[in-house]
């Protein structure tokens, strides 16, 4: 949708971040009958669940579950979406909440683009698709992925050649290489703040090979290897395409780790790192399956006997940590770890690919945008962490989600839904003042 298009940028809310967190709390308040903004810095809503294959503990299809409440969010009338929108600042001021917000150019009129992907057909440029990892390609113009919201294309211009073709065969004239960024505000008298996480980076950890070992991949391109539209279609190395035999996965690759200074627990990686590997024992039947772990942190509702599950299906544990990744032969990774097991002592295993359980870092940090405190994980602080868990120090913003520290997708949808009640109480309030004063 076009800024240029909305006629009043005044809203009762503004959510920040268009995850299962935003996605949820937006959706309380718009039944609640309260106008709501949603501000996304990516090209659709969504966030990591509509990119995830299936979901712990009841392997239910992520995006089956997810692509209904981005509809809802999309076609509900109190709700306005704005994506590839940055947030600039949030200040209060007069007693609303402004956002300075700069709308980033797709090089395509959302008006008038109507998602046909002809131009993405006729593309000459094939660049990596992150949306898959890395391992498969996307056009220099497309559309982000088949169910993304909204379904319209974009300029990628760092691969871009300028060629025309896309602007030649788009039917509705859509493509304009000359759009430019556009600033705007929008005022809200409260805002939920659902910016989520990313993952630690593989460049912080040097002795798992920052990146450079082939069949070294993240969690993440895990889960696309095991999505239904994935890259493969299945479960395949991506080095050299083989079908992997060996499969090892690396807990607290990036958590519980001072030297790569995020000491906390994310939490979720010893749950979806089970939820892998027995997604993976499910497809590869024959290939051997090794966790190795600190300790096993299955802490939700059946989690506990989602974990004895895989130990069942012959999923293989072992403690200890892992000290260093090595290129081995063949494609094949060297595992040398300190094993914590009757025979103790450093342990060599060569495994044919090896899933870094990466931990989680704050998705976006208010230093210089919003005066919002963090806590000293970097995440969004909250004030009375055990009776308001959704409080921030800043009147009118409340916090959901892996913003405020790593987070599964329960979680996130119940404290989404405490941020919405939290928000429009405030908003509630606030009406009773403005009644009684005038
Ligand atoms: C590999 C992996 C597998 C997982 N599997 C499971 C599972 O099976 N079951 C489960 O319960 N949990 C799972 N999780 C955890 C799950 O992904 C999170 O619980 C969930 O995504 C949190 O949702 P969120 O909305 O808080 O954050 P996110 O999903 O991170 O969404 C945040 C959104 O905010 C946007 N954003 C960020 N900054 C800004 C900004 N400044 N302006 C505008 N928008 C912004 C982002 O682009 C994103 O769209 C998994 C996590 C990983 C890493
Ligand atoms: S830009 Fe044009 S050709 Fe491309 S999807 Fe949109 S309407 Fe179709
Ligand atoms: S102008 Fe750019 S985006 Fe359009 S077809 Fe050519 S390379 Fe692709």
């Amino acid at each position: 949708m076009s800024v240029g298009s909305q006629r009043s940028l005044k809203f009762d809310a503004l959510v920040l971040g268009a995850g299962i967190a935003g996605l949820e709390a937006a959706l309380n308040l718009a039944d609640q009958d309260f106008s709501v903004a949603i501000i996304e810095k990516d090209a659709s809503i969504g966030g990591k669940m509509i990119r995830l294959s299936k979901v712990f503990p009841t392997l239910d299809c992520s995006s089956c579950i997810t692509t209904p409440k981005m509809a809802a969010a999309a076609h509900h009338p109190k709700i306005t979406l704005f994506t590839y929108c940055e947030l600039q600042s949030l200040a209060r001021r007069d007693g609303e909440l402004v956002a300075a917000l700069r709308q980033k150019p797709r090089y395509v009129d959302t008006e008038k683009c109507i998602g046909c992907r002809q131009c993405e057909y006729q593309c000459p440029v094939l660049a990596p698709d992150a949306e898959q990892g890395g391992f498969a390609a996307r056009k220099a113009i497309y559309i982000p992925f088949s169910n993304a919201i909204p379904q319209k294309a974009l300029i990628d211009t760092e691969n871009c050649i300028l060629c025309g073709r896309c602007a030649q065969v788009c039917p509705t004239r859509a493509v304009n290489y000359f759009e430019q960024p556009e600033d705007f505000s929008l005022t809200a008298a409260t805002t939920v703040i659902a910016t989520g996480f990313e993952l630690t980076p593989v460049e912080n950890k040097p002795q798992y090979g920052q990146g450079t070992i082939p069949n070294v991949i993240t969690a993440l391109q895990m889960e696309r290897l095991l999505a239904p539209h994935g890259p493969y279609n299945r479960a395949l190395r991506p080095y050299d395409g083989m079908e992997p035999d060996n499969i090892a996965f690396i807990q607290c690759a990036g958590s519980r780790d001072q030297s790569m200074g995020v000491p906390y627990c994310s939490r979720v990686c010893c749950m979806y790192a089970i939820k892998q590997a027995m997604l993976l024992s499910g497809s590869l039947p024959l290939a051997d399956i090794t966790i190795y772990y600190m300790d096993i942190r299955a802490f939700g509702k059946g989690y506990e006997q989602f974990f004895q599950n895989a130990q069942a299906m012959g999923v293989n544990f072992i403690k200890g940590k892992v000290a260093y990744l090595d290129p081995g032969e063949d494609g094949a990774v060297r595992v040398r770890y300190e094993s914590q097991e009757a025979e103790g002592g450093v342990q060599t295993a060569e495994h044919d690919l090896v899933v870094l359980s990466l931990g989680m870092l704050p998705g976006w940090m208010p230093e210089g945008r919003c005066a919002l405190s963090t806590g000293s994980d970097k995440f969004i602080q909250t004030v009375q962490p055990k009776l308001a868990p959704t409080l921030t120090d800043l009147t009118g913003v409340f916090v959901a989600g892996a913003a405020a520290g790593p987070k599964d997708i329960v979680d996130s949808i119940v404290e989404a839904g405490a941020a919405a009640m939290e928000a429009s109480r405030y908003l509630a309030a606030r009406s009773e003042r403005r009644a009684v004063s005038s």
